[in-house]
């Protein structure tokens, strides 16, 4: 039987930054997904934003380590991934919206994280054409930026093979191997590998994959819906986040909505919808359209003669406080949880899987030691506070 370091379980977001990172430190991988190539998963449904500009310190630490890979990943590799730093911008229409931004503002200055609470005016030179009716401002985070999920993860895949990861695709892990509680090996839909570690970067499935050692994952998923317009002129960059909730009695109720204008000048949304949709379902529907560019269109009028291509529906891996599970558990050596990034997957993948591969070395620094316990499995999901 072949034997290898560490089996990741899942191509996606995170299991293909992670394999990049642990073969760079002379890591024997393998890498296994159902599916029939890197990517198609939830990575694929992902529009791409990535912003170091959270709440929690662990997942800013991370995101702030994943902006330095995609923002210099074009010079140092050769692949254009598509990256651009256009900043984040939540925007402000009511004092109790704009009271909530800038205490989060306050905070994340504390942290070190380059934004700030700007006023209306600056807003509408950011967002050319903005309707800045109710408009009382916003927050800016220019280091933020967006990159091409797809673009991302095969350029980091070509990279990982290039270092020595081998990658096995419609295979599904229907069982860990274990005994006296620690990992001996997998069990796929066709064959039997040995390894010493197995992270679990399975997204929407990975209760399932918790399940195969007995532990119980609180990893829901979550159907959001997102789509893309035809190219047209640039004329803003900066990713617009309207965190106003709508009351949609024909289409929909929803949370807030997000998009931006890529390298290529296509309009790329999404939407939380209210009340959550929980549940496997990738079917597009027919409301998401009319419910999404009703609001965009009332938020910034000149996208109205802009044409939509397509829309998609994807899972967030959602958990209850709105933040991942990652690493090792004590009820069994040699597992490693590396799931429920919610939103926020694509983001964190270059990040996170550093910090697992020096989960797996064991060579944590103190700032790790702490992203560990605040993301921990066995912390109090109730407590953690964060902007989903
Ligand atoms: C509409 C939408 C927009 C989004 N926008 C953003 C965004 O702008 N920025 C951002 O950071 N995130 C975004 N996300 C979230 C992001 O897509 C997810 O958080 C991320 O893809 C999760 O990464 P993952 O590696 O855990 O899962 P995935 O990327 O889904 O990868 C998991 C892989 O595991 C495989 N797998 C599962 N079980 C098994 C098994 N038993 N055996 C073998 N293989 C298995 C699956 O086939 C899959 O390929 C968005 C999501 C959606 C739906």
């Amino acid at each position: 039987m072949v034997e290898y370091d560490v089996i990741i379980i899942g191509a996606g977001s995170i299991g293909v930054p992670t394999a990049l990172a642990t073969a760079e430190n002379g890591i024997k991988t393998l890498v296994l997904d159902s599916l029939p190539s890197v990517a198609q998963g939830d990575n694929k449904h992902a529009i791409g934003g990535i912003r170091a500009t959270h709440s929690l310190k662990s997942k800013i630490w991370l995101c702030q380590r994943s902006i330095d890979v995609f923002s210099t990943w074009k010079d140092l590799h050769g692949d254009d991934i598509w990256w651009e730093q256009g900043g984040y911008s939540f925007l402000a229409f009511t004092e109790e919206h704009e009271k909530m931004l800038k205490d989060t503002v306050r905070q994340q200055k504390e942290y070190g994280l380059n934004i700030n609470y700007i006023d209306k005016e600056k807003i509408k030179e950011l967002i050319p054409g903005i309707n800045s009716e109710n408009l009382l401002g916003g927050t800016f985070s220019p280091e933020d930026g967006n990159a091409s999920p797809l673009l991302s993860l095969h350029s980091f895949y070509r990279k990982s093979k290039d270092l020595g990861v081998e990658y096995k695709f419609n295979e599904e892990v229907i069982d860990i191997i274990t005994k006296n509680k620690t990992v001996l090996g997998v069990k796929t839909t066709k064959a039997e590998y040995k390894t010493q570690y197995v992270i679990n970067a399975a997204g929407a499935y990975a209760k399932k994959v918790g399940n195969m050692v007995d532990i119980d994952l609180t990893v829901v998923p979550e159907s959001h819906e997102a789509g893309i317009t035809e190219p047209v002129k640039k004329f803003f960059s900066t990713m617009i986040v309207d965190v106003k909730p709508a009351i949609d009695a024909k289409f929909g109720n929803s949370k807030n909505y997000y998009f931006y204008q890529n390298i290529e000048g296509k309009v790329i949304f999404c939407l939380t919808p209210e009340p959550n949709i929980p549940g496997f379902d990738r079917r597009e529907t027919s409301l998401y359209l009319p419910q999404i560019s009703k609001r965009m269109v009332s938020l910034l009028p000149r996208l109205k003669n802009i044409k939509v291509r397509r829309t998609w529906r994807g899972l967030y891996p959602m958990t209850p406080d709105g933040s991942p599970i990652i690493g090792k558990i004590n009820d069994i050596e040699g597992y490693i949880n590396a799931v429920g990034m919610c939103g926020q997957g694509f983001m964190l993948g270059p990040g996170l899987g550093e910090l697992l591969s020096r989960v797996i070395t064991e060579k944590l620094s103190s700032k790790d030691h702490q992203m560990l316990r605040e993301l921990a499995y066995s912390r109090n999901y109730y407590k953690i506070e964060d902007l989903k």
